[in-house]
């Protein structure tokens, strides 16, 4: 996942797995002196969840001495994700979760900082729980083909994308909050907000039920994915990416996600 002399964005909320991943990989840093670190923390702008986690991201940047970038949704997408969700409610008609919404503008965020500071590599913090959950999530939308291009590495495929890499993708979620627990480091425990209404809480707890009774189950639906997803791949290399005509980000359609957002919103 990681050349020697990467320059590596790291995307930290300030939870658990993020600020573990973000310990693991300075230990790692600190090995390889052409290597550099900076952390990226997404300001949504959530009232009473946000503020917390954005203190906790920053001070674990200051011990471990790494250069903290903080890029907020009202800067970049002129609305708090709060006035958002505002917005979209009083329009109503809305199908979407405020998750779907966000997790597409904070992906958008996180490559245009990435990209910025000329990082290689994008590094997030998702486990192997976030992944299966992920997978579930991609077949209960009808979307498989996402499966092919949320790989644990991203390939180069357009200037515009800095790849993405997952070092915990294998690692149990359990196991990073135990990391994080047993090295005393400190991280946000708060849920936020609107996690109640996704749809990944339900996949979640289907997942951990059936690991409960089955245990290896979720190793076994990422190993299965990872025999798969070379056929998917496949399917997936018909869809061409363009740039977007309103902000010229990379996308598969003519406007992109985050555009289709933001005029809805707007
Ligand atoms: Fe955004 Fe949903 Fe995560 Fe909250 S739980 S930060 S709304 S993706
Ligand atoms: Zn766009």
């Amino acid at each position: 996942m990681i050349d020697f002399d990467d320059k590596i964005a790291v995307a930290v909320s300030g939870g658990k797995d993020s600020v573990s991943l973000l310990h693991i990989l300075a230990k790692i840093e600190r090995k390889h002196p052409k290597a550099e670190l900076v952390a990226i923390t997404v300001d949504e702008g959530i009232k009473g969840y946000r503020d917390e986690a954005l203190k906790i991201a920053a001070e674990n940047c200051r011990k471990l001495g790494i250069e903290h970038r903080v890029v907020s949704f009202k800067e970049l997408f002129g609305y708090t994700f709060d006035q958002m969700t505002k917005r979209l409610k009083r329009k109503g008609g809305n199908r979407l979760t405020p998750c779907a919404y966000c997790g597409v503008l904070r992906r958008k965020a996180l490559n245009v900082v990435a990209r910025e500071i000329k990082a290689d590599k994008l590094a997030t913090a998702h486990t192997l729980d976030d992944e299966t959950q992920t997978i579930l999530l991609n077949i209960f939308h009808g979307d498989v083909l996402r499966i092919a291009k949320e790989k644990p590495v991203t390939d180069e495929v357009h200037p515009k994308l800095v790849r993405k890499i997952k070092p915990f993708c294998e690692i149990p979620e359990r196991e990073a909050a135990l990391y994080a627990m047993v090295k005393d480091i400190r991280f946000q425990s708060e849920p936020c907000p609107y996690a109640s209404e996704a749809l990944r809480n339900d996949a979640r707890m289907m997942l951990n039920r059936l690991e409960e009774k089955h245990p290896g189950m979720k190793f076994a639906i990422f190993n299965s994915i990872k025999r798969i997803r070379p056929a998917l791949e496949e399917m997936a290399k018909k869809e061409e990416l363009k740039e977007c005509s309103e902000c010229g980000e990379p996308t598969t359609d003519n406007i992109c996600r985050t555009c289709q957002m933001r005029k809805q919103i707007e």
